[in-house]
């Protein structure tokens, strides 16, 4: 039941932030703080598992104080597709960013057709941070500050599909705005790698596996290990009203050590059945990162956890598709993928926190999806849904309908 009481509370929230944003006017009034972490690919099969076993106690206590559940997310689904499609509400045909390579070049910032997030937020006055949030370079002007993630490019990673430069390695474009920034995190943080680690090729693998798939998660391990501390660091130093930060070794590790099983396709006992726990491990370790961040967050501070999709083992005939998971593979032996042609085959997870959010409340089916994100951000700041979104606010995260009224 809604109270009058909390009615006319949200009422007069509603009208102040008419008022404010509205007509520009200055306001003494504290802007609401909102984090969302963005983890690449995670998948609930795998998840629910390590929570049942209690060996996600971070996620498990967002969870057990808001709402989660899938996301739906869209066809053939990858980062730069689904992240460019969080962004701005709209479909991959009408922002741009259909893909990792669009038109024979690398996905980027100037491809995007449609307003995204960051530039709403800016103008309406909330300051913004964002750091590693993939298809974001070159970077953007902000009312804040911006660091590049994923489709970075850089030494070695000429094409930025999928591999890892460090911060002064970037190259063709601003990975930090603004750009003062950058030699600050170089000094206080260091040389962070700022997407996760090219997988290894079938020829490095070949007669070498347990090696070079040890090594490969050691550097995985350091490259969170950095990102962790540039977040901290952010957080620390940097506080935004609105925060995004990502991590991506979690797809990256599904990708090729998947814990398969001999029946599933592509299974090769020399790489699968060397470190089972790999990818399981990359959620364990994804949990202390989330860690890290919950000190950041008070009651008061609104969290999203959320993946732009999720990730299965090989299914249908992806083997004799010459097309099939061409973003990913340049020679690794995938055994997971994401790019199926429907969504809802993976989905993507949502879990959100905060005041006024319900708590432990699961949502069934697909009442939450990658278009929705966007909107119910921007009503979080009392910022209307512009007309071209096509996600919806998601009222029924929260407590009581009394957020549908402060729509108005
Ligand atoms: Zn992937």
């Amino acid at each position: 039941m809604v109270s009058r009481r909390l009615l006319a509370v949200f009422a007069l929230v509603s009208m102040m932030a008419v008022s404010v944003f509205g007509q520009g006017q200055s306001s003494a009034k504290p802007k609401p703080k909102v984090v969302v972490i963005g983890v690449n690919g995670m998948e609930w099969d795998v998840l629910r598992p390590l929570l049942v076993q209690g060996r996600l106690p971070n996620l498990a206590k967002v969870i057990k104080n808001g709402t989660y559940g899938k996301l739906r997310t869209v066809s053939a689904p990858n980062c730069p597709r689904v992240y460019s499609t969080i962004f701005t509400s709209t479909k991959p045909e009408e922002h741009g960013v259909t893909g990792f390579i669009v038109g024979g070049i690398t996905a980027n910032t100037n491809m995007l057709k449609e307003e995204p997030i960051w530039s709403y937020l800016s103008k309406n006055g909330v300051t913004v941070g964002m750091a590693n949030v993939p298809a974001t370079f070159p970077v953007m002007p902000v009312n804040g500050y911006m660091i590049s993630g994923m489709l970075t490019r850089g030494k070695d990673c000429e094409d930025g599909v999928l591999c890892a430069p460090r911060l002064s390695e970037v190259q063709g474009g601003d990975a930090v705005y603004p750009a003062t920034l950058k030699a600050e995190l170089l000094k206080n943080v260091g040389d962070f790698h700022i997407d996760c680690e090219r997988m290894p090729s079938a020829e490095q693998l070949r007669g070498h596996e347990s090696e070079v798939i040890d090594t490969w998660l050691k550097k995985v391990d350091v490259i969170r290990a950095d990102q962790t501390k540039l977040f901290d660091y952010l957080l620390t130093n940097h506080p935004t009203d609105f925060t995004w930060v990502v991590q991506s070794c979690e797809d990256r590790t599904g990708h090729w050590l998947y814990p398969i099983a001999p029946y599933n396709a592509g299974y090769n006992p020399k790489i699968n059945a060397v470190r089972t726990d790999a990818f399981p491990n990359q959620y364990i370790a994804f949990d202390g990162v989330l860690g890290s961040v919950l000190k950041h967050i008070d009651e008061n501070t609104y969290l999203f956890v959320v993946s732009d999709h999720g990730i299965k083992p090989l299914r249908e005939f992806e083997e004799t598709d010459p097309h099939a998971h061409m973003d990913h593979e340049k020679t690794t032996p995938l055994i997971a993928k994401h790019d199926f042609a429907d969504g809802d085959d993976v989905p993507g997870s949502f879990v959100a926190m905060g005041p006024g959010i319900k708590h432990d409340q699961r949502l069934m089916g697909f009442e939450a999806s990658v278009y929705d994100i966007t909107p119910t951000i921007l009503h979080l700041y009392g910022i209307e849904q512009p007309k071209q979104m096509r996600g919806h606010v998601l009222t029924e995260i929260f407590e009581t309908s009394a957020e549908k009224v402060a729509q108005k």
